[in-house]
């Protein structure tokens, strides 16, 4: 085979399910497809997340393929919601522009940053920011923007930045109002997952 094809299959190797045993799961960081009984998956390990994610139903024939169960595990304790707050509390006096952090784990200390991202062009409908360098044991989880007074959603800009990462990504809206409006998902390499969060502004935006 050639030597690009063996490179470019090395990156996301596709794997049959055994019918007989349990699956041997990814258990360094990288991805893969898994080729299942009930389907097509997309295998997916960090430092911080292991998940299998559905991609498409059963291929129609018979297949030797055994089962595939949904997965995702985060290598953490608990998601940061204090700082999620905190960002929303930044976001308020940045609103109507909008504004971008990201939280980091560190995997040795298990410590949690919130990093305001730089901007290089800010207004009421767009942020562009540049990406800091992280530690080798620092990992990007949360990736949060807010869109000022307008509510939360993922636009197409929002889906095109989010394409090729894996990543928790957040956003923040109503920015002027006491409940402000959330979005959040799991982005794993194109693939969204919506994830449940609540708000955690309750502290204070409510009187
Ligand atoms: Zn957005």
């Amino acid at each position: 085979m050639d030597a690009r094809d063996i490179a470019l299959q090395g990156v996301m190797p596709t794997v049959m399910a055994p019918r007989y045993t349990e699956l041997e799961q990814l258990d360094t960081p990288g991805n893969r497809i898994l080729m299942a009984a009930n389907g097509v998956w997309l295998e997916v390990c960090r430092a911080w997340l292991y998940a299998r994610i559905r991609l498409a139903p059963p291929i129609r024939i018979p297949v030797p393929y055994g089962i595939v169960r949904e997965e995702m595990r985060f290598g953490f304790g608990k998601l940061p919601k204090a700082m999620v707050a905190q960002f929303i509390e930044l976001a308020r006096v940045r609103s109507p522009n909008e504004c971008a952090a990201w939280i980091i784990w560190n995997q040795r200390t298990d410590a949690w940053k919130l990093m305001m991202l730089e901007e290089t062009s800010v207004g009421p409908g767009h942020v562009i920011v540049n990406l800091p360098t992280l530690e080798s044991d620092e990992h990007l989880v949360m990736d949060l923007h807010s869109h000022g007074l307008t509510e939360a959603f993922f636009s197409r800009t929002d889906n095109k930045d989010d394409k090729g990462e894996v990543k928790i990504a957040g956003v923040i809206g109503n920015l002027n109002q006491a409940a402000v409006t959330a979005s959040f998902r799991l982005g794993a390499n194109g693939v969204f997952l919506p994830l449940p969060f609540e708000c955690p502004q309750g502290q204070g935006g409510n009187t």
